[in-house]
């Protein structure tokens, strides 16, 4: 179905949508779907893409999957039969999302292709205005952004980049028309998607050289077929599959303290758990001490693979530490001055995730942007709703992203919120809710005190922290006491005006009724 004519099916009575979502992955497309389940049909989700499915859709390297097990790595509510292993692979991942939204009738509001610009919140009419890149106006009463964080490939600056004469392919644009069968490959970067690329193409190149700036922590993938018979078994009883995520959800939660706090009494098991899984691996010695991390466990993201230590010992590898000097016609120069020819060079060098300014020009209140207001760092009370910018929410914005467990586990918590937080306002017919901003700075000081005991701050450079060393990309604790944190929308932590522009105060009927909405939600 094309752009045109999934406007034409979501046609609604008014100018003005009651919720445009931004962004079609697996938490746009959840808004868009729990507001359908709640009756709520006058929404419409925009995607700079051509399906949905994110980052799902766009990464699309060899060997792309997920390391979290597909049991939670899946929506709550839509539990799916149909794994082929305990990890999904990319494919599957991409065919599950594209199942739920032809399931829950969410292609009708969805507009492909569409880059959103910019959005305005018109403070008169309590309206926003959202603007494409192609030039499209939409207004809309309640804005959720929920862009991704990696919807953008990082590119370091390598000095002689455009002089190399061979292929250059960035690992989250793939070019499926590269043909690496016997070439000589450079792949640089061995983070999450590094060490699921490299052991994927081994077999295909002539050989593979890897540019390790610094080793992870590596954990083995235990991961299994899921049988015909288990799938039969699941399809049949979908309590089960809710049963085994349970089961997953918790184990990952008592995972918790070891992948998020500092201390050292949560440090050294799991470090010697690594060791002596790279000492069974890695025979030898020097290899094993290149790939022996220097950091504290859990600093940057701990790494679930099973291939990458054989991957790393075969002859048709070398492993290179030097620093990369430049990129010269013919390869890869290291610090050490050695040219390391190449015909292809990869880069799974990660996403430019947005830690500081806002994911487009959103100009809230009194005119101010958010770019200004985020500008030292993003800022928002549960990482969902900011001061000053009345009626907008993010999904997986700042603070809550997973430092242990499925990054679903924090969207699905906050979707349920927001859709209570539209319900409100509409039911009662207000013109704007915004969260008052004592109440946003308190939890902004929570999590950075809370910040300071996580390991993430204990030094490695990594991409969950800011340029000036903070984080605010994680979520700093377990997900139940975040999801028990935001299962009830509390209009007293709003600024509620309505149409005559008089300030409302919430009553306790408004309180009461909105917990019962949160008890019915969970
Ligand atoms: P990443 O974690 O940011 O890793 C980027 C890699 O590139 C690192 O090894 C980094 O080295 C290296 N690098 C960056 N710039 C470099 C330079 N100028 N010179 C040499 N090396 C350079 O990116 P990613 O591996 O794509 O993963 C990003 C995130 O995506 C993950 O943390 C995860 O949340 C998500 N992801 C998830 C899965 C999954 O299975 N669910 C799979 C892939 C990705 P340094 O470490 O020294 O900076």
């Amino acid at each position: 179905m094309t752009a045109k004519e999934n406007i034409t099916a979501t046609s609604v009575d008014t100018d003005i949508l009651e919720v445009a979502i931004i962004g079609a992955g697996f938490s746009g497309l959840g808004m868009g779907i729990r507001l359908k389940m709640s009756g709520m049909t006058d929404f419409r989700i925009f995607d700079k893409g051509h399906d949905v499915g994110g980052t799902w859709r766009d990464n699309t390297y060899p060997g792309c999957g997920c390391d979290v097990k597909s049991a939670l790595y899946s929506y709550s509510f839509e539990p799916w039969a149909e794994w082929s292993n305990a990890y999904a692979k990319q494919g599957e991942i991409h065919q599950y999302i594209r199942h739920c939204a032809e399931k829950y009738e969410m292609y009708p509001h969805l507009q492909f292709n569409t880059t959103v610009a910019a959005a305005q919140y018109d403070q008169e009419s309590g309206v926003w205005e959202i603007k494409t890149a192609a030039g499209e106006s939409i207004k809309a009463r309640n804005v959720v952004a929920a862009p991704g964080p990696f919807a953008d490939a990082q590119v370091p600056a390598f000095k002689g980049i455009d002089s190399f004469k061979g292929k250059i392919v960035h690992t989250a644009r793939w070019d499926h028309n590269i043909d690496l069968a016997g070439k000589r490959v450079g792949l640089i970067g061995t983070g999450a998607t590094g060490v699921q690329v490299g052991p994927a193409i081994v077999d295909t190149v002539k050989h593979l050289t890897v540019f390790q700036r610094t080793a992870n922590w590596i954990m083995p993938r235990l991961d299994r077929d899921i049988t015909e018979e288990e799938k039969a078994r699941y399809r049949k009883s979908p309590s089960s599959m809710k049963l085994a995520r349970l089961g997953q959800y918790w184990f990952n939660e008592l995972t918790a303290p070891f992948l998020i706090l500092k201390y050292d009494v949560f440090k050294s098991q799991p470090e010697k758990l690594c060791r002596s899984y790279l000492k069974h691996k890695v025979k030898d010695e020097a290899l094993r001490e290149q790939l022996t991390p220097t950091f504290k466990f859990g600093c940057k993201r701990v790494l679930v693979s099973s291939d990458w230590y054989p991957t790393m010992q075969r002859d048709d590898v070398s492993l290179v530490c030097d620093g990369i000097d430049r990129i010269t016609e013919k390869g890869i120069v290291t610090a050490d001055g050695v040219e390391h020819e190449l015909d292809v060079i990869i880069l799974a060098t990660g996403y430019e995730v947005r830690k500081v300014g806002a994911p487009m020009p959103i100009v809230g209140r009194n005119k101010l942007e958010l770019n200004e207001v985020w500008k030292d760092g993003a800022e928002a009370y549960q990482g969902i709703a900011t001061a000053d910018f009345p009626n907008l929410y993010f999904l997986v914005g700042p603070f809550t992203g997973p430092g242990h467990t499925s990054v679903i586990a924090y969207s699905e918590a906050q979707i349920d919120y927001v859709r209570q937080a539209i319900t409100f306002r509409r039911e009662r017919g207000l013109k704007s809710i915004s969260v008052k901003p004592e109440v946003e700075r308190a939890f902004v000081k929570t999590m950075d005190e809370r910040s300071e005991h996580t390991v993430w701050k204990s030094g490695c450079d990594s991409w969950y922290l800011s340029p000036n060393g903070r984080n605010n990309t994680l979520y700093p604790g377990f997900n139940a006491e975040y999801r028990m944190r935001i299962a009830r929308f509390n209009p007293s932590n709003y600024e509620l005006v309505d149409s005559a522009d008089n300030a409302v105060r919430a009553s306790i009927a408004d309180q009461l009724s909105t917990s019962v909405a949160a008890l019915k939600s969970l």
